[in-house]
This record gives C-alpha cells, sequence and structure tokens, in this order.
C-alpha cells in the first residue's frame, strides 16, 4: 500500500536552530548582514549574543596598511560601534604620494559603507 502525503508539511530540519519547518525565533542563520559586509563567527552568551561584520580589507599597493570597516551585530540585526579601522604596523616606509591618494580613495569609500550601515545618510 502507498501512501501519499496529502497534508504536505515542510519538515525541514534546521541544525541552527534545532527546528522543523521555520528557523526558530532568535535563529542567528536569518539575521541579515549589513551591505558589503562579511561576518565572524557568534560570541557572547546566549541572552546577548553579537558577531562581528566587516568589510574585506582594503590594500594599499606596496604597503602593510589595511583599512575596513566593522561593527558589532546583535541578533535583532542592529549594529553597534560601527568603526573604520586603519591597521599600519611601524615600519618607517611611510607613505608616497600615490599611496596616500590610495588610503584616502579606500577612506572615502568606507565611510560611505559606514553611513550606509549607521544610517547615517
Ligand atoms: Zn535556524
Amino acid at each position: 500500500m502507498t501512501t501519499e502525503n496529502m497534508y504536505p508539511v515542510d519538515s525541514t530540519y534546521h541544525a541552527c536552530c534545532n527546528a522543523i519547518g521555520q528557523h526558530a525565533r532568535n535563529c542567528k542563520t536569518c539575521v541579515p548582514l549589513p551591505p558589503g559586509a562579511i561576518a565572524d563567527i557568534w560570541e557572547g552568551d546566549s541572552d546577548s549574543p553579537y558577531r562581528i561584520v566587516s568589510t574585506p580589507n582594503y590594500a594599499v599597493t606596496d604597503h602593510e596598511l589595511l583599512a575596513w570597516a566593522d561593527a558589532e551585530q546583535r541578533i535583532d540585526g542592529s549594529l553597534g560601534n560601527a568603526r573604520v579601522r586603519i591597521d599600519i604596523e611601524w615600519s618607517g616606509a611611510g607613505l608616497n604620494s600615490d599611496q596616500c591618494r590610495e588610503l584616502s580613495s579606500h577612506l572615502l569609500e568606507l565611510a560611505v559603507v559606514l553611513d550606509k550601515w549607521t544610517g547615517a545618510r
């Protein structure tokens, strides 16, 4: 005897939140990323989880310097402490004028990203 499923039920199992059908309301999988961001792993306790979201690194040609934007994202999708960051180890190399212009252009771009993330513009 064959049985047909007259009442199809979404029985997809979501291991992320141990739910069947739809994700649980507090599931971390469905939190949307801010535009252009990549996400790190979730941290913090289960009451107030957060993750670091960031842009890819912006490099300067022939220099160790890196610039990026990052923020802490909460489970409700909101962002805190959104900032542009520059990592420059003292090398004594300094920046030539081309590198200055490249860094400036990166920073202007990152400022636009930051405004998008924070809704400032
Ligand atoms: Zn889930």
